[in-house]
């Protein structure tokens, strides 16, 4: 049997990234880590290192089926696939995380009213209040936190429902961190070429 790396046990930084924002929603920012790192890596020259190795989500994707010995098998749809598809996802997507840093930059002026809510699928608001432990720093800080915690509670639940209905890791097919690594190593490919 394969020995088992420190890397393979990454499927439970998820698990600990939304357990700790359960309690306290500013280590939302935590997950600008699973943000910046895939870009800085691809970026250098490291392609696709992040995905294929040091993905939290991703090995918790393809671990969650194996425990539950649920395997499912099916491919999805080809559309999934498509760069129309990825693409699309990864501005709108994009979008969203806009939308979100100007709520945040609203609060931050004064111009809006810090929302103690988590936003599910960039519609449902779940109320969140006893996740805000800390309120001393700014409120900015904390409605970036609210935010950033709805986009990645959101994309993970988005993974999950597409992990149960085809193939594990799906959700990696279209995946807008994917996406964006896989851009950054085409056009590096694009100046070596
Ligand atoms: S595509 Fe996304 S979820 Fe999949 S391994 Fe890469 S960063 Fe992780």
């Amino acid at each position: 049997m394969k020995k088992k790396r420190w890397n393979d046990y990454l499927w439970i930084w998820p698990i600990i990234y939304f357990s700790l924002g359960f309690f306290n929603i500013l280590f939302a920012w935590l997950g600008m880590i699973d943000f910046i790192v895939p870009i800085i890596i691809a970026s250098l020259g490291g392609g696709k290192a992040f995905c294929n190795r040091y993905c939290g989500r991703g090995k918790l994707f393809a671990l969650i089926p194996s425990v539950l010995k649920k395997t499912n098998k099916k491919v999805a749809p080809t559309w999934m696939y498509g760069p129309l598809f990825r693409y699309g996802f990864l501005a709108f997507f994009m979008t969203m995380f806009g939308n979100m840093l100007h709520q945040t930059y609203l609060v931050f002026g004064g111009n809006a009213p810090l929302r103690t809510v988590v936003k599910l699928f960039w519609t449902f608001k779940v109320p969140w209040k006893w996740a805000y432990t800390v309120t001393s720093v700014p409120a900015w800080v904390t409605q970036f936190s609210y935010g950033f915690y709805s986009l990645m509670l959101t994309s993970t639940l988005i993974g999950l429902i597409v992990m149960s209905l085809y193939r594990p890791r799906t959700w990696c097919t279209f995946c807008p961190m994917g996406t964006m690594t896989q851009g950054i190593c085409r056009i590096r490919q694009g100046k070596a070429g």
